[in-house]
């Protein structure tokens, strides 16, 4: 059993070391990970710039770039044969709702999942930046990780799991929530007189929806929500065809004929 574990709160995040640990009693685990924290890095790959991967202790290894960079270089470069399975976190603070498209985290499962490879990606769902108790996260890590390798994920398919604080009352399957944004820039100037500016800085809220991610977090449950890369509204694709795209090409080129004459 090979497991490859990453993160983007860089490789000495607690939360990390916490997963590593616990997946060690399931089989040889190679730690690929960002040498700095990469929150909300996203799904970015680095391809104009060199990357190194630096040896910091038996099989671990820090990457100068992202989450999905240490992913793709660890399964492409660094292990020598294809992990069973990668494991993205524990990550610090929920990854839930909208904010799943800002989540290093999340994007170094997806990445796992475009290479063929089973994952699933953890966040510890914490309001406190003090609590940093992972030991029950990483438990309930071990538990999925033994789920997805006995049963199987379907295809293009990875889970993402938010544990709230403390003991949780049980495990919910969910779908992705939705987050409410504060629409708040804050503005101030620095020592030298210029703007500058914070975002992200507000009061995040969130629609508490029965089967939702936010909603089983929110009474006490581990969520576990099965995502896929395609991004496809399905429902839209009829009323998008509705529009009738041609006729209005047609008519840019007649006007187009039209303005050359
Ligand atoms: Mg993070």
């Amino acid at each position: 059993m090979l497991i490859l574990v990453t993160n983007d709160d860089g490789i000495d995040s607690p939360g990390l070391q916490a997963l590593a640990d616990q997946l060690q009693l399931m089989g040889r685990v190679v730690v690929v990970a960002p040498d700095r924290e990469r929150s909300a890095i996203g799904h970015a790959l680095t391809l104009h710039a060199p990357l190194r991967a630096n040896a910091v202790g038996e099989d671990r290894w820090a990457v100068s770039g992202t989450p999905t960079d240490a992913v793709n270089l660890g399964i492409h470069g660094l292990l020598k044969q294809k992990p069973d399975l990668v494991v993205s976190g524990i990550n610090k603070g929920s990854n839930m709702g909208d904010d799943l498209t800002y989540s290093g985290t999340v994007a170094a499962a997806m990445e796992a999942t475009l290479m063929g490879v089973p994952a699933l990606a953890i966040s510890l769902a914490s309001e406190s930046f003090q609590y940093d108790d992972f030991s029950e996260a990483a438990r309930i890590a071990c538990t999925l990780a033994k789920s997805v390798l006995e049963h199987g994920l379907p295809a293009d398919t990875f889970i993402n799991v938010n544990v709230p604080a403390g003991a949780p009352r049980g495990i919910r399957v969910t779908r992705q929530g939705k987050r409410v944004y504060a629409d708040a820039v804050v503005q101030n100037q620095d020592p030298r007189g210029r703007s500058y500016y914070w975002i992200g800085a507000g009061e995040l809220g969130f629609q508490n929806l029965e089967g939702t991610d936010f909603h089983a977090v929110n009474n006490d449950f581990v969520s576990v929500t099965p995502l896929h890369l395609d991004l496809t509204n399905y429902a839209a694709i009829d009323r998008l065809r509705q529009w009738q795209f041609e006729p209005m090409l047609n008519d840019t080129k007649d006007n187009g004929a039209g303005d050359d004459q």
